[in-house]
């Protein structure tokens, strides 16, 4: 921001946020719930009929039987996730957390106390979480495993086998699967299995979703979980003492956007996956980059260890920190995320036009050849 008010021509591929606004009758729906009054505190795990058009959505999609009394609706997706480690993590549990993932799970399992254990994605595995790998990390002190798929920062994706597999584990070594599903209609090959689809979801899953990244409403902050409606019930406690309610007008809006359905995401799904296909061919044209087609999100993680190596940069984070001052191009440093597999790796999220992908990918191309 601060290149751009010097007047520098800056391309970010940085903050994972959609680049298109919220439907228009979504915006219309809150004025009106504005100017209905809907301007006061509404209760602590959402309004109900915000609770009873999300449990119909889901029915919907996954042919399912969730009751509005198994979900709760949060300030955003990242309360959702911060709440549920707060309710269901001691000090001293140990939770298994993918390797790269989203930094959020590794701080707050942080500030609860709780001890991390990385599960590594491979990219000779196409990012997908190895059972097997699951499986030598279950402790007797293990409480939580953090799923997100499909994955940021990768795009990685989870087959039904594996989510079956993994509920089923910790069904049996009672644990829970905090699930992050934010981005499940970003899927550009096959279709989402949830792990509400799951057997055993009631005993296991707390699941987490959000209209940020699918309707475009990251500043709305209304994020949802759905899991037994104990567990559901204790979370008022902490959600009253931390924010009170999810933002009332807000909520109002969203109940009638999930009644209206998801028409209208047909034709970004398209946009999405065209800037998927040309981010990903534009990245392999750089000399020495190596890249995994991510199959759902908007993020791609390249390897630059051949390019860090061949220009002398210490690491990713100078490469990053070089792109901008040099090139004004923004991309994160893959060891944000929040460990080693994010060495010599950046993140590039292409929520990002066509024109801007190729404008900069050609300048780090550039770079890479001066
Ligand atoms: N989970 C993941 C995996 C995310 O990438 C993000 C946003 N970057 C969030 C949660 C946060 O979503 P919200 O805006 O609903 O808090």
């Amino acid at each position: 921001m601060e290149l751009r008010r010097k007047g520098v021509d800056v391309v970010s591929f940085g903050i994972g946020q959609p680049d298109f606004q919220p439907p228009p009758n979504v915006i219309a729906y809150a004025k009106e719930a504005m100017d209905a009054g809907y301007n006061g505190y509404g209760p602590s795990l959402g309004m109900p009929e915000l609770r009873e058009c999300i449990a119909d959505f889901l029915n919907e999609k996954y042919g399912l039987d969730v009751k509005p009394d198994e979900v709760a609706v949060t300030a955003g997706a990242k309360a959702a996730v911060f709440i549920g480690m707060l309710a269901l993590l001691e000090p001293g549990d140990e939770v298994i957390l993918p390797d790269p993932s989203y930094p959020l799970y590794e701080s707050v399992a942080n500030f609860v106390g709780a001890k991390t254990r990385f599960v590594r994605l491979h990219s000779g595995n196409n990012y997908k979480i190895r059972f097997e790998d699951v499986e030598k990390l279950v402790s007797s002190k293990t409480r939580m495993i953090v799923i997100n798929y499909p994955e940021n920062p990768v795009g990685s994706t989870m087959d039904r086998k594996d989510v079956e597999a993994l509920v089923e584990l910790a069904y049996e070594k009672r644990f829970v699967v905090l699930s992050d599903e934010i981005y499940d209609h970003f899927v550009y090959e096959g279709s989402h299995y949830s792990t509400l689809q799951t057997d055993h979801w009631r005993e296991v899953v707390y699941y987490v979703n959000g209209f940020s990244k699918t309707f475009g409403m990251t500043g709305w902050r209304l994020g949802y979980v759905v899991s037994n409606r104990e567990l559901i019930s204790k979370l008022s406690v902490i959600a009253n003492n931390m924010y009170s309610c999810p933002v009332t007008f807000a909520q109002i809006a969203a109940a009638k956007a999930l009644r209206d359905g998801l028409e209208w995401f047909k034709p970004i799904l398209d946009q999405y996956r065209r800037r998927r296909d040309l981010i990903y061919s534009r990245l392999l044209s750089i000399r020495g980059v190596k890249v995994i087609k991510p199959e759902g999100a908007f993020y791609i993680f390249p390897d630059f260890s051949e390019v860090i190596r061949a220009k002398g940069v210490k690491n990713e984070r100078e490469l990053a920190d070089r792109l901008l001052e040099e090139k004004g191009v923004v991309v994160l440093p893959g060891t944000a995320f929040p460990k080693e597999a994010g060495v010599n790796h950046l993140r590039f999220s292409f929520a990002v036009r066509e024109e801007d992908i190729e404008k900069g990918i050609e300048r780090i191309k550039a770079w890479v050849a001066e």
